[in-house]
């Protein structure tokens, strides 16, 4: 069943959602060549801690990290570990955070330093269909018309859609109902209407969509071993406009002053 969330629980789920967009910013500012993932993990659990809140994915079905980070052909749910970082590199990670008994969270897609130019497109295109998905997102339109939307901008321009992962309603749980595809047709599925808190995640493959699991039971990679981008924003929807409950500004100004990172999506 769909909780619907009243302006209060939506403010605490705000505040959880900003906790994930400075503890990204947080990340964003120490990501370099050479860096391992695990000394990303600790900075963002510490940070996270630090704020009077916990980890969301830490422990979640057993998960051993605060963030997910996902190199390359990793699509997402990749464990941090001992794996260094290196120049052209891209990079999903994604953090969740509880405070308060509610859920935020969001992803981005890092470059480490110059990456290939077919790659960094995918990665625009990907952050446009978050954007375009977020506009979708008014009362009197429908969960079909958010995904239709991401799915063709994607295809458009030549990409595909992975199908067997999708954004979802979130609150006092990290996942709740509804689902929100990365594909769907337009006008079908749930009437949206205020309240409604929800995750919208595109994840979009430069080769085929098809992804599977690796044995640690965890990360799923494409199939074909090419590049994926994901880029996820917290949002309640709203009456003429979205409400995005998380931000990309705190990643965004710490790669500007990031000697390491000469890349800016947005
Ligand atoms: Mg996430
Ligand atoms: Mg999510």
């Amino acid at each position: 069943m769909i909780e619907y969330k009243s302006e209060k629980e939506i403010e605490l789920i705000r505040e959880s959602s900003l906790l994930v967009a400075k503890t990204l910013g947080e990340v964003a500012k120490t990501i370099r060549p050479g860096i391992k993932t695990i000394e990303l993990d600790k900075l963002a659990e510490e940070f996270i801690r630090d704020h009077g809140a916990v980890p969301g994915f830490k422990g979640y079905h057993g998960f051993s990290g605060t963030l997910c980070i996902s190199p390359n052909e990793q699509v997402v749910h990749g464990i941090p570990g001992q794996r260094e970082l290196k120049e052209g590199d891209i990079i999903s990670i994604d953090c969740g955070v509880l405070k308060n008994g509610f859920y935020g969270d969001s992803a981005y897609t890092f470059a480490i330093g110059e990456i290939d130019e077919a790659v960094r497109r995918l990665l625009h295109v990907t952050y446009q269909c978050l954007t375009l998905g977020i506009e979708q997102a008014i009362e009197g339109n429908t969960l079909g018309d958010i995904s239709f939307t991401i799915q063709d901008h994607a295809e458009a321009n030549g990409y595909s859609v992975v199908r067997e992962l999708v954004g979802h309603g979130l609150g006092r749980n990290l996942h709740e109902p509804p689902e929100v595809p990365n594909f769907g047709k337009k006008g079908k599925g749930l009437k949206l209407r205020k309240g409604l808190v929800v995750a919208i995640e595109p994840m979009i493959n430069l080769g085929k969509r098809f992804v599977v699991q690796e044995k640690d039971g965890w990360t799923i990679r494409t199939s074909d071993r090419m590049p994926s981008a994901h880029y996820e924003h917290t949002i309640a929807v709203g009456v003429d406009k979205a409400d995005v409950l998380s931000s990309f500004s705190h990643i965004i100004e710490s790669l500007k002053s990031n000697i390491n990172n000469s890349i800016i999506i947005e």
